[in-house]
């Protein structure tokens, strides 16, 4: 089954290492139970248990540490740090989240030439301790180009830094925070590394109310050396680009992970529940809502382990990554809360109980969407990428799955963040091409009357400047790029034809709602509503297929998953 179930959790053997560090994390929160996790969430205990877990079994250090400067297990591997990401969400987002800000404090360290503080985060990894990235500030959000922290260069070589950062998870922790800033003399940009524990961080407070630290902190005339400088100028600017663009891709393994167990709740609680003398699953809205989301959940997975592959095969001439992380992170994410909003419509009540996981879910879930840029900045970046999907294919090899394992080189070694102009994608229409199912059928009609407005209707001088405009085609071309994953996945996983179909049914009423709302905008023109009113479409109906979906993949997850209490 593709989906997770700590319950039936078999080793593969091909990773006994791995193997083993998802039984013990599956055992250490099923034994911690239900009932400690949500009191601790209630109680927004700091999560002591879980870090001295990970630390006592070295999780972070096999999982983060790259190949070179830790054990012989020890490697960055984009399938495992995937599958764990899923799980850890799975259990509660904050575990979720003190590792994630691991990763991104990582990623300015692994990628700097400064062996020595590699070095350093390796034994820290080792000790079990964890990492923070500090990017944000409070003025400026997004836009860090008027990053404030800055470095003033001293007569004796080295440096003050002094301004604060807003919004670090684990910069209450964290003996390496990589701090992003600016030279004060020259302007230039500037990762260094920052002590929670030196007099000068002052750990100013917790900005959120959660079980999570996500810390202000000042540098006050903080003093910072050569050694602690992790990358500078046009480097230190990549640096953080790239972490982002390796990080972000969690956000989606996340929500599938919190989706997932709040799916199984919500089956278990509703398929149990008897009103006018009939089970709630014998509603047919609830059966619609149930598959919806089940296909929904499905999808989200065969994208999300689809765009890791491309993530592990890239290198300086395939970077298509680059559009396909950004959309791990939209996509994925916003359509996990659609997902959720269809469950808490089943469960209703019920997803207010403070005993539910789904309590927390319904609250975590809206996160990941905002975190790590928002919607609209992964859409604004996408969006770069359309005219060479549609109009400029190239040829590529094939690209097998990629699950075995290896070092993920590259991902430290991205080299310069400009040049998106220049990437081009294989051609969506050939994995398209191997499927003749009829909802496949009707989107690809959409996908051609979407390519037909870009052709000869494609946005003005003037259009080009609303956003408002731009984000709705952008979240059109996104389906596209979505459901060729998809189906890519789908071959590989061998997924049946009624799960495939299924989820093109959601993927067609996706593609007419958002061609309705381009046709409202103020700004489109008469021939752009016209083609918007053509995509606008109905899915294939067949009853067959809607209850074969529900008998033999929905209501079988009835009881097949339940959390120690
Ligand atoms: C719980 C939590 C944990 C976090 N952890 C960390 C961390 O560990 N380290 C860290 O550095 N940061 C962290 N952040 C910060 C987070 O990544 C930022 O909040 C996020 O990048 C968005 O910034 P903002 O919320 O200030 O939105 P703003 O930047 O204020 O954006 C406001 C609006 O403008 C829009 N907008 C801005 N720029 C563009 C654009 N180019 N195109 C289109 N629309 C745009 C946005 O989409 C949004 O709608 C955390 C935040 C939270 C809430």
């Amino acid at each position: 089954m593709l989906l997770l179930n700590p319950k039936t959790f078999t080793s593969g053997n091909q990773d006994p290492r791995f193997d083993g560090i998802i039984s013990k994390t599956i055992e250490f929160f099923e034994h911690k139970g239900l009932k400690k996790i949500k009191d601790d969430d209630h109680q927004r205990n700091w999560y002591a248990d879980f870090l001295e877990f990970v630390k006592k079994e070295r999780i972070f250090s096999t999982l983060l540490t790259p190949a070179g400067y830790g054990d012989k297990d020890t490697r960055w591997d984009t399938w495992r740090i995937a599958r764990y990401s899923e799980l850890l969400a799975f259990y509660g987002l904050a575990y979720w989240y003190t590792w994630q800000v691991s990763i991104l404090g990582l990623g300015p360290i692994w990628m700097s030439e400064n062996v020595q503080l590699k070095k350093r985060a390796a034994e820290l990894l080792e000790q079990g301790e964890v990492f923070a990235f500090g990017l944000s500030e409070r003025d400026h959000g997004a836009d860090i180009y008027a990053t404030e922290m800055c470095l003033t260069p001293q007569e004796n070589g080295t440096y003050r830094a002094n301004g604060s950062k807003y919004y670090i998870g684990n910069g209450n922790i964290a003996q390496m925070v990589s701090t992003f800033g600016k030279m004060a003399d020259s302007g230039e940009y500037v990762f260094f590394i920052a002590n929670y524990l030196h007099e000068k961080y002052d750990c100013v407070k917790n900005i959120i109310a959660s079980q999570s630290y996500v810390a202000e902190y000042a540098l006050h005339d903080y003093p910072v050396s050569e050694e602690d400088i992790l990358s500078k100028g046009q480097d230190a600017w990549d640096a953080v680009l790239n972490t982002v663009n390796i990080g972000k891709y969690n956000l989606g393994m996340a929500s599938i992970g919190i989706c997932t167990h709040a799916f199984y709740e919500a089956m278990n609680h509703a398929a149990h529940r008897r009103l006018y003398n009939m089970y709630v699953t014998d509603f047919p809205h609830v059966r619609q809502m149930f598959t919806d989301a089940y296909v929904r959940l499905v999808a989200m997975k065969l994208f999300a382990l689809r765009a890791a592959d491309y993530m592990r095969i890239a290198s300086p001439e395939d970077r298509r990554y680059l559009l396909y992380n950004p959309m791990v992170k939209m996509k994925v994410t916003t359509q996990g809360e659609e997902v959720i909003n269809l469950l808490w419509d089943i469960i209703a009540a019920k997803g207010f109980e403070k005993d539910t996981y789904f309590e927390m879910a319904a609250r975590d879930i809206r996160a990941l969407p905002k975190l790590e840029g928002t919607v609209h900045v992964n859409v604004a970046l996408i969006l770069k990428f359309m005219a060479n999907y549609f109009f400029k294919p190239a040829k590529y090899p094939d690209v097998p799955g990629q699950s075995e394992s290896r070092n993920d080189d590259f991902l430290f070694k991205q080299g310069p963040t400009r040049g998106l102009g220049k990437i081009h994608f294989h051609d969506y229409k050939l994995i398209y091409g191997c499927f003749d199912l009829p909802n496949i059928e009707i989107f690809k009609k959409q996908i051609r009357l979407l390519k037909l407005l870009l052709f000869i209707a494609g946005p003005s001088v003037q259009q080009r400047k609303d956003i408002d405009f731009l984000l709705t085609l952008g979240e059109l071309f996104t389906l596209v790029v979505y459901g060729q994953l998809i189906l890519e996945n789908a071959r590989i996983y061998k997924i049946g034809d009624d799960t495939v179909d299924q989820i093109f049914d959601c993927l067609v009423r996706d593609f007419s709602s958002l061609a309705l709302q381009l046709h409202s905008k103020p700004g489109s023109t008469w021939r752009q509503m016209r083609l918007c009113k053509k995509m606008v479409k109905k899915p294939a109906q067949d009853n067959d297929r809607v209850n074969r979906m529900w008998k033999d993949h929905v209501i079988t997850l009835k009881d097949r998953y339940i959390m120690n209490l």
